[in-house]
């Protein structure tokens, strides 16, 4: 039966709702279209109505209004994600959770924030105490800590404290469901897996406690070698360092050095470039590491003149959009390369694809090992070409976290969670919550 959007909205009273139809379309889209594929697929989705509470009694009337009247309901942060997690597959709510945005505590190494806060503003607020978030995507400055959590994966920091999914990096949620008479739930340790990483599949996370890191004065360095192999051998090398502290080790193969127009100066021809951020106090320690590879120091600059995240915004899926920009065409891969500190297998796909595949690597932690993460430039030609460079990888044991995709199990571990899907199944018994992004749900009700 249709919806009558008028008579809904006059249900939700004061809370803030959208109609303007060019406003809804552009708050039901992301960055999809990093992936011909998902372009493709997504371009006409939209949703027929932005609400945008305020505080947590506002989230559990609007879930109520669409339990009601079974309306789909998809939760929004900045929608910087780029699998289209955001996008509702199937119109309805969109959930925009920016106006709820407080930082609600500070402790030592730990924050009590809501979903909307802006990751760079909850900096901003602990930093002063010596303490900031532990990880962030390159979008930093706009994405959500309730996105990041619901959607990202790990980013700048996670060469020191791993990825979002590692116990330890997200402590509690308060999550509002939509069952008959929604209500809070309140998951703690292990039981925060349940949400984890889930797209808003199950469940509206209406505050988090998150752990925290120490804030070193950080420094960002450009590092550039005359072949890509030594420049990774130099990342691993400098990842698995104790004594230098980074926080973003990012390799680049020519000609991706060539995409950064802002960073020309630095960025000399036919060289393979890695973009530091380390703690100020390590560059002497640095500069000797460097100098053992046989790599040139082309750019530094200290803590007060850093703006915390400017050379961060060419790396992780940053370097994506800047190749896009000169080249639309390029789409990437998401990979992790084995734990080898030989990087034997990356060599291999490095020259077996060539310029087809451009290495891009960020190091990050795994289990207390460094390794590779490539976020590879792809030029693409057909789907088909792309599927079988996929299945080049993981035949040969690289993992492929597909961002071809926006459903939660084919792009992440190709398995269902069933903690996940159980939690669904009590949270969201409609299934009302971004409808077609879980796998393990759609073959339950098949
Ligand atoms: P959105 O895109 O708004 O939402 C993401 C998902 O979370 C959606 O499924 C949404 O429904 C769900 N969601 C949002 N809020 C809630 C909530 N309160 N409760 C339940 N579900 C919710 N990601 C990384 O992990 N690392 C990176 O380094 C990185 N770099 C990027 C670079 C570029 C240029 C781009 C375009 C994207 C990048 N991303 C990266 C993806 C994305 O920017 C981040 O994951 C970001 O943290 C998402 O936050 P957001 O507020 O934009 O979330």
């Amino acid at each position: 039966t249709a919806i009558n959007w008028d008579a809904f909205a006059t249900e939700l009273g004061d809370i803030e709702t959208i109609r303007d139809p060019i406003q809804v379309a552009k708050l039901s889209k992301d960055y999809y279209y990093f992936s011909p594929i998902l372009k493709t697929a997504l371009d006409d989705k939209t949703g027929d109505l932005v609400v945008r509470p305020k505080t947590e009694a506002e989230v559990l009337q609007v879930a109520r209004a669409c339990v009601a009247n079974r309306v789909p309901l998809t939760v929004r942060g900045a929608g910087t994600g780029n699998y289209g997690q955001a996008i509702p597959l199937e119109g309805g709510v969109i959930l925009d959770l920016t106006a709820m945005n407080a930082v609600k505590w500070v402790k030592p190494g730990l924050a009590c924030v809501e979903p909307g806060a802006r990751l760079a503003a909850i900096d901003r607020i602990t930093r002063p105490q010596g303490w900031e978030i532990r990880m962030a995507p390159s979008t930093y400055r706009t994405a959500t800590i309730g996105g990041f959590i619901a959607g990202g994966s790990g980013g700048i920091g996670s060469v020191r404290y791993g990825q979002l999914r590692d116990r330890g990096n997200l402590h509690a949620l308060r999550v509002v469901t939509l069952e008959d008479e929604p209500r809070v739930i309140e998951l703690r340790g292990d039981a925060v897996q349940q949400v984890n990483h889930a797209y808003g599949t199950n469940g509206i996370i209406t505050e988090l406690e998150i752990p925290l890191g120490a804030a070193y004065p950080w420094a960002e360095v450009i590092v550039t070698f005359e072949d890509f192999m030594t420049a990774s051998r130099f990342g691993q090398r400098l990842g698995s360092s104790d004594g230098i502290i980074s926080k973003l080790i990012s390799v680049h193969a020519w000609p991706i050095p060539s995409y950064f127009a802002a960073l020309q100066t630095a960025l000399p021809a036919e060289q393979s470039a890695v973009l530091l951020i380390v703690s100020e106090s390590c560059l002497e320690p640095l500069g000797e590491l460097v100098k053992e590879f046989g790599g040139t120091i082309t750019a530094e600059k200290g803590a007060a003149d850093s703006k915390g995240s400017a050379l961060g915004e060419f790396t992780w899926n940053h370097t994506t959009l800047h190749a896009r920009n000169v080249d639309p065409s390029l789409t990437y891969l998401q990979t992790l390369f084995p734990y080898d500190p030989e990087l034997k297998l990356l060599e291999e796909m490095y020259h077996h694809f060539g310029n087809e595949v451009m290495m891009h690597l960020e190091f990050l932690r795994v289990q207390g090992n460094i390794v590779p993460a490539g976020l590879q430039l792809v030029r693409f030609s057909t789907p088909e070409r792309l599927d079988e460079i996929i299945r080049y990888h993981e035949d040969r044991g690289a993992f492929i976290a597909n961002p071809h995709t926006c459903i939660l199990e084919d792009g992440g571990r190709k398995r269902v969670d069933r903690g996940q899907l159980a939690f669904k199944a009590k949270v969201d018994p409609y299934g009302l919550m971004n409808p077609g992004k879980m796998r393990g749900w759609m073959e339950g009700s098949e």
